[in-house]
């Protein structure tokens, strides 16, 4: 029961890495504030509740500020705190630089960059009032070493890594006890990457030292040490969950 009682909000949190950390979250006792833009997916997540924490529910977009406001106050109102906040939602648009349409730019920027942006500014109040804090943001390998046809992912998870080292230092500087840490998974098998062509998989899979992809959970368990005070002298770090991929 390493979450107990805590209060843990997760972005996309229906599907693959999300899915897996919210269920995690659950068996380790936590109140899990799940996120995610479908309720179909969501519904299915709170049917497959292990427990014994608590999984509730909320359709919410990370691009829409108006609705974080009103989800986050719901959570303050009915569990007087947060937590944890678990930026992990995130989207592709894959295409050469010369291909990428400025609409694909922007879509990305505004989930993967802004979406962070938005969740942690709204969160960070209740953290900072209650002098304590986990933020885990979801970076990946290819936020520190590029990727061709990634322009815009790049850019997002490059940022993400900015973002957390900034407020690893703004948000303990009165002396609270908030930690900001960024995960950066490798090739991780989800939805996401259900998407990629086999002959690339393969590749990715031969350049992996551990050769093979990642599960969610694997990631989910990062998540789950960030989260709970096994990690609370860590903070400011960018934790690498890729198989050895950028050794
Ligand atoms: P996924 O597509 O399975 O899940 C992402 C979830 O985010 C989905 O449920 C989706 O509905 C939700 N989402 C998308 N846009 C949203 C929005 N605007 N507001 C709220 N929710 C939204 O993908 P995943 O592989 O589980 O990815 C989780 C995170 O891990 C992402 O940030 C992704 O960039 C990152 N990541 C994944 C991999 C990988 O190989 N799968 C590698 C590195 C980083």
């Amino acid at each position: 029961m390493r979450l107990k009682d805590k209060v843990c909000l997760i972005t996309g949190a229906a599907s693959g890495i999300g899915r897996a950390a919210s269920l995690l979250f659950s068996k380790e006792g936590a109140i899990v504030v799940a996120c995610d833009l479908s309720s179909e997916l969501l519904e299915k997540l709170k049917g497959d509740n292990p427990g014994p924490g608590v999984i509730e529910t909320y359709v919410l977009n990370v691009t829409d500020r108006e609705r974080i406001k009103e989800v986050v106050s719901e959570v303050i109102e009915k569990f007087g705190k947060i937590d944890v906040l678990v930026n992990n939602a995130g989207i592709t648009r894959d295409s050469l630089l010369q291909r990428m349409s400025e609409e694909a730019w922007d879509a990305v920027i505004n989930v993967n960059l802004k979406g962070v942006f938005n969740m942690t500014q709204a969160v960070a109040p209740h953290m900072l009032r209650a002098g304590k804090g986990s933020i885990i943001n979801t970076s990946s390998v290819v936020g520190v070493y590029g990727n061709i046809g990634q322009t815009n992912y790049a850019a997002t998870k490059a940022g993400v890594i900015g973002m957390t080292k900034t407020w690893a230092k703004e948000l303990s500087r009165k002396g609270a006890q908030i930690r900001v840490n960024a995960v950066a998974p490798g090739f991780i098998k989800t939805p996401m990457t259900d998407k990629v062509p086999e002959k690339i998989v393969e590749a990715m899979e031969e350049k992996t030292p551990l050769k093979r992809m990642g599960l969610p959970e694997e990631v989910a368990y990062v998540y789950l040490f960030l989260a709970s005070d096994e990690s609370s002298y860590v903070t400011g770090q960018v934790i690498g969950v890729d198989g050895g991929l950028t050794i």
